[in-house]
C-alpha cells in the first residue's frame, strides 16, 4: 500500500485488493441487487475483468446476512444475488457458495432469492440440488457457455467444456422442469471459423436452455485474446449475433408457451406504465396486467393465459380472465411445481391475509420477447 506524501488519498495496486462490503440498491422495495462478490481469478482470454476488479473477494457469510437482514426489515421481496463471479463466493474466509444460499434460505422476511449468474462448474450438483428443494431461492439459472466449441472454449481458457455445460442444464432440467435457464454466448471470437460458429449453434439447440444474452467479441487491450491470429471480420461477428439473437427469441417463446395455462406466483412492482403494472414468476416469467396498487410488493398467484403471434404482446388486446384464488387453492395447485412454496391457503408466504379477493378479475399476458432480461 502506497501513502501519498502530500494530501490523503491512500491507493493499492487493484490486483491486492482484499476487502470487501456487501452493497445493494436500496431504492427499490420489490427487488433489490445485492452484490455479494467481486474480482475474478479466471484470467480468460477475452476479459478485462481481472485487471479491472481484482482478485476475487467476498464478505463472510456472517457479515453478508447482517446486510440481508436489513434489506428484509426495509420491506424488500426479492434480493438478487450478484457478483463478478458469484459461484466463487467464500474466498479467503473457509465458506463457498451453497453455504451462503443455504444460509440465506433462513432468512426471515425475504420471500425469494434469485441467482444472477453462475459459472458452469461452480453450478455443482450440492448447489442445483438446494435449489430444487429450498423454498425461496427461484427456480432460474444464468449460466455463460460464451461458446458451443471447445476449441474456442479453449482458446477462451474457460474452466469446462460443452459436455460439462450440458450435463449441468440437463440435471437443472430434471430437478426442476419448469427452471428458466439463461445462457451468455459470444459470437466472433478469434479463431472461430463458420465451422466452429455453427457447433455454438447446433450446441444451443440441443439443450434445454430458454434466453440468451449474445455479445459480439470486441478486442480489448491488456488481453490474450488480442494478440491471437485468426480474427474475424466485424461484419460476420455481427451477422452470427444476430443468428443467435433468432433462435434465442424462438427459444424464449416455447418457454413462454409452456407455461400458457398454467399458475405461477408473481411478484408485482411498484411502477405504473399506461395503466398496467409488471411483475416477474419465480422462473422468470414476465407478467403484466392492469395496474393495481394492492399487488405492489406483492406475490400474487396468476394464471397466464395468453401471448401473441410474433411475441410483441404489449400493446395487443389481451384476453380478459378471471384469476381467482378458488382457482389457485390447494387441490388445484397440489401438482403445479410453480406454486410448490404455496401453502394450503393459497397464500405464498402462509399469511393469510396474502390470500386475494376471489372477486379479483386480472387481465394477463406475456412480455415482448425482444425485451432483455433484467441482468
Ligand atoms: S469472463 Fe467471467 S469468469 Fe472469465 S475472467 Fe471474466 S469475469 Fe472471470
Amino acid at each position: 500500500m502506497t501513502t501519498q506524501a502530500k494530501g490523503k488519498a491512500i491507493y493499492s495496486p487493484i490486483k491486492d485488493l482484499k476487502h470487501f462490503v456487501p452493497s445493494y440498491n436500496a431504492n427499490d422495495r420489490t427487488r433489490t441487487f445485492l452484490k455479494v462478490q467481486d474480482g475474478c481469478d479466471y484470467f480468460c482470454s477475452f476479459c478485462t475483468i481481472p485487471l479491472a476488479r481484482g482478485r476475487s473477494r467476498s464478505a463472510t457469510i456472517a457479515d453478508t446476512l447482517k446486510q440481508v437482514e436489513i434489506i428484509a426489515a426495509a420491506g424488500v421481496k426479492e434480493i438478487v444475488l450478484t457478483g463478478v463471479n458469484t459461484g466463487d463466493f467464500g474466498k479467503g474466509h473457509n465458506e463457498d457458495f451453497l453455504q451462503l444460499i443455504e444460509a440465506l434460505d433462513r432468512v426471515e422476511g425475504i420471500e425469494r432469492f434469485r441467482i444472477s449468474s453462475i459459472e458452469p462448474n461452480l453450478c455443482h450438483d450440492g448447489v442445483i440440488d438446494f435449489v430444487a428443494a429450498s423454498r425461496r431461492f427461484a427456480p432460474h439459472f444464468h449460466i455463460p457457455l460464451q461458446s458451443g466449441s471447445d476449441m474456442i472454449l479453449q482458446r477462451m481458457r474457460r474452466r469446462y467444456d460443452t459436455a460439462l455445460y450440458a450435463e449441468r442444464v440437463q440435471r437443472i432440467k430434471d430437478r426442476m422442469p419448469h427452471a428458466c435457464i439463461g445462457v451468455d454466448v459470444i459470437t466472433g471470437t478469434p479463431g472461430e471459423t463458420d465451422e466452429e460458429f455453427m457447433k455454438t449453434h447446433e450446441f444451443l439447440r440441443s439443450i434445454p436452455v430458454d434466453y440468451l444474452h449474445v455479445f459480439t467479441y470486441s478486442e480489448r487491450a491488456n488481453t490474450t485474446a488480442v494478440r491471437m491470429d485468426d480474427a474475424i471480420p466485424m461484419e460476420v461477428r455481427r451477422e452470427r449475433t444476430k443468428q443467435l439473437r433468432i433462435l434465442s427469441n424462438k427459444l424464449q417463446r416455447a418457454f413462454y408457451q409452456k407455461h400458457l395455462g398454467t399458475t405461477r406466483n408473481v411478484l408485482f412492482e411498484a411502477e405504473e406504465n399506461e395503466g398496467h403494472m409488471l411483475g416477474f414468476t419465480d422462473n422468470y416469467l414476465r407478467v403484466t396486467m392492469p395496474y393495481d396498487p394492492a399487488f405492489v410488493n406483492r406475490i400474487v398467484p396468476v394464471e397466464l393465459t395468453r401471448m401473441d403471434g410474433d411475441g410483441h404482446i404489449i400493446g395487443a388486446h389481451p384476453t380478459v380472465h378471471n384469476v381467482t384464488t378458488a382457482n389457485t387453492s390447494a387441490g388445484s395447485l397440489a401438482e403445479e411445481p410453480a406454486v410448490r412454496r404455496t401453502n394450503a391457503a393459497g397464500s405464498p408466504s402462509g399469511d393469510p391475509a396474502e390470500v386475494r379477493d376471489p372477486s379479483w378479475t386480472g387481465t394477463i399476458y406475456a412480455p415482448p420477447l425482444s425485451d432483455r432480461p433484467i441482468f
